[in-house]
């Protein structure tokens, strides 16, 4: 199936990052949001995301004005029953993705291919309550989209092979790379990074090192370009307990429990780089280590 237009749900981190390499790699957007802020506030960092690789010569004038006329935007969701592929990138709660769902279907053309960039939602359960289980899979970005590399395609129990096919096909044409994942817990990535990511706040918690020589080990010991508890923060300590949550409950094995640090942290609001505090305290020049 030929996919020529892609309508986005949420246009928040994912969903503005998602909406600047669809367009950048040639297809039409229609990106939705319930607020116009949000729609606003997309499209500006677009641009803007787009002007600074223009600056760094990753593509030309012409090829960010022509991505940017590509891109429109709608507060009435059901304007993307008229695109081929549609990506759900909208707040992780799946009350939410149900009702989402749940309007967009009516108006969702017969062979639509309807995806979730959901980072821990089942997409079987996802795609039970929709008319389309076997045109339904997850299409897990990672963040910062337009620099990251890879895409994690989720198969449902149901999903079938067109399907797989065709988002297979996107991924490619968008210059990035697909790795294939079953539907459970938290899928690859998330299912041994949080862990790890886990382990370093229990270490942080017992004792054994400080964030700072938590985070220089990791670093030097085994080439990875950010400590554990730094990349905790980027991603958001809230949504690292979120997933812990889903391992622990999907996988019942106490090797998921969540270190009760972690909880803290998140019950005192400090959720890493978005509230200014986390692991580190980015409020003065240079972020400062809590402990
Ligand atoms: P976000 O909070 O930045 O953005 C969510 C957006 O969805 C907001 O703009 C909100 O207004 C909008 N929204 C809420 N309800 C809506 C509705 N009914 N219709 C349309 N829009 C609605 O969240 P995010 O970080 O962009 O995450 C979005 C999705 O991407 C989640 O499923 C998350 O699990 C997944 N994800 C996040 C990351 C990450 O690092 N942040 C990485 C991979 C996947």
């Amino acid at each position: 199936m030929d996919i020529e237009s892609i309508g986005i749900v949420g246009a928040g981190q994912m969903g503005n990052g998602i909406a600047h390499v669809c367009a950048l790699a040639g297809y039409d957007v229609l990106l939705n949001d319930v607020r116009q802020e949000a729609l606003d506030d997309a499209v500006g960092l677009i641009r803007r995301n787009l002007d600074r690789q223009v600056s760094r010569e990753k593509i030309s004038a012409e090829h960010r004005d022509a991505a940017m006329g590509r891109i429109r935007t709608t507060l009435t969701l059901t304007d993307l029953g008229a695109t081929d592929l549609v990506i759900e990138a909208a707040t992780e709660r799946e009350d939410v993705k149900h009702a989402i769902f749940a309007e967009l279907l009516p108006a969702l053309g017969e062979r639509t291919i309807l995806t979730s960039n959901t980072s821990s939602i089942s997409i079987t359960r996802l795609a039970s309550r929709t008319d389309r289980p076997e045109r339904f899979m997850g299409f897990h970005f990672m963040n910062p989209v337009p620099v990251m590399q890879l895409v994690e395609l989720i198969r449902g129990i149901a999903t079938d092979e067109a399907t797989y096919a065709a988002c297979h096909g996107v991924v490619e044409r968008l210059g990035k790379t697909a790795a294939t994942a079953e539907d459970f817990p938290a899928f690859i990535v998330n299912r041994i990074l949080m862990p790890m990511i886990n382990e370093a706040v229990y270490t942080l918690y017992e004792g054994v090192g400080n964030v700072n020589s938590i985070d220089q080990a990791m670093k030097l010991g085994t080439n990875h370009p950010m400590g554990p508890l730094e990349l905790a923060d980027f991603i958001g300590l809230d949504t690292c307990l979120a997933i812990m949550n889903v391992l622990h409950d999907g996988l019942a094995d106490t090797k998921y429990r969540p270190c009760p640090l972690l909880t803290k942290y998140v019950e005192a609001g400090w959720l890493g780089r978005k509230t200014q505090r986390g692991f580190y305290d980015y409020r003065g020049e240079t972020p400062e280590p809590t402990r």
